[in-house]
């Protein structure tokens, strides 16, 4: 068996995206990073900055410049792609762009997924082309402890899909996944426990002079102490 062959016959077509602020980047993004290497195995898992209006830079939101940095850092030996394809674009990041852009990165065949906690799933009715979006991309959605439906309750997830997406999409039991004759699927990933933190945590416990070592990675803590981010 020659190299090409195995190496076409280990490829699971999945191509994964996972988008963020990551202002900072934590180690609940780390673990989602790691549970989607694990669970869905794609053949490209595309880290995702997004770009941040000057305006809204400062204390609170720190330049893509560190935002990178300390993605470097967290995302130090996982099989990772680091993109900067929201970052180099002008103005806000509209996910529909990124798509385009990532779609064509990728194999002509490659199925397209966006990763988010169940946080920011239930807002993505308000997200620009929403159903543009799922015409080009499934999406995977991820526990989030602490948040309203952070569990994932399949039932809750349909009301929603039903209720503000698309009355097409049905619970498909054995693929696990909600299905829709013309848009792509929505996966429902429930990840090893991943604790409640967010970034914001993070920025709080900095302003008030802790050391959030046990929500970082040490060389993003280390990073940040350095640069004297987030004070
Ligand atoms: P902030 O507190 O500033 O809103 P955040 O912690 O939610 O930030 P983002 O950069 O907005 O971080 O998150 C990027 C993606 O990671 C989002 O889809 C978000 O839902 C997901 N995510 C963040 N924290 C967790 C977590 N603890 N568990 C599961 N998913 C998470």
């Amino acid at each position: 068996m020659g190299m090409e062959e195995t190496k076409e016959q280990s490829r699971t077509g999945q191509v994964v995206i996972f988008g963020g602020t990551f202002n900072p980047v934590h180690l609940a993004h780390a673990h989602v990073v790691k549970e989607i290497l694990r669970l869905i195995v794609p053949d490209r898992l595309y880290v995702v900055p997004a770009a941040v209006p000057p305006h809204k830079q400062g204390r609170n939101i720190v330049s893509a410049e560190h935002r990178v940095a300390m993605l470097e850092r967290a995302m130090e030996g996982l099989p990772v792609v680091l993109s900067d394809v929201e970052l180099k674009r002008e103005g806000k990041s509209f996910t529909v762009d990124t798509l385009r852009a990532l779609r064509k990165e990728v194999a002509g065949d490659a199925e397209l997924y966006l990763t988010m906690g169940v946080d920011a799933f239930f807002d993505f009715h308000t997200w620009r082309d929403e159903k543009l979006i799922l015409s080009m991309a499934g999406i995977i959605v991820v526990n989030r402890p602490g948040t309203p439906h952070g569990d994932l309750p399949v039932e809750e997830l349909q009301g929603y899909l039903t209720d503000h997406i698309d009355s097409g999409y049905s619970w498909d039991p054995e693929r696990k996944r909600f299905v829709h004759p013309s848009l792509c699927g929505i996966v429902p990933l429930s990840v090893t426990p991943v604790s409640p933190l967010s970034s914001t945590d993070v920025r709080t416990c900095i302003e008030q002079g802790d050391r959030p070592t046990d929500l970082l990675h040490p060389e993003v803590l280390r990073y940040i102490e350095d640069k004297g981010l987030y004070r």
